[in-house]
């Protein structure tokens, strides 16, 4: 591993930034993307910075410790804003709870029972 380490990808970066400067690119194309567009348009714009499809991939699944990948983070604020827009009162996924599931699923099954 380089000396200085991309918090992301672990490729070397500067040693006074956090990340790498594909990863800060990509940083600024989800901030600027975020709460505006779904998600499929979000990794186009991710694909149109013409950088690596794999490094792409290696951003959005990296897991940060104690915040979660940055797709968790996606995933999270769009579900909120797809609740919120729904009409479900103080929705508050955060990255970790997407996290949690995704690593088991089970805590994703709903508590309340099917009633048909
Ligand atoms: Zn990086």
């Amino acid at each position: 591993m380089p000396l200085f380490a991309c918090a992301l990808c672990r490729q070397t970066r500067s040693p006074f930034k956090a990340f790498c400067g594909d990863c800060t690119a990509l940083f600024a194309v989800v901030k600027e993307n975020l709460g505006k567009v779904g998600l499929t348009q979000l990794i186009d714009a991710l694909l149109q910075t013409g950088i690596a499809k794999e490094k792409v991939k290696v951003f959005l699944e990296a897991d940060q410790p104690g915040r979660g990948s940055v797709l968790d983070q996606i995933t999270a604020t769009l579900t909120n804003d797809l609740a919120t827009g729904i009409g479900v009162k103080e929705c508050d996924m955060s990255a970790l709870d997407v996290q949690r599931i995704r690593k088991n699923p089970v805590f994703g099954s709903s508590t309340k029972p099917i009633d048909s």
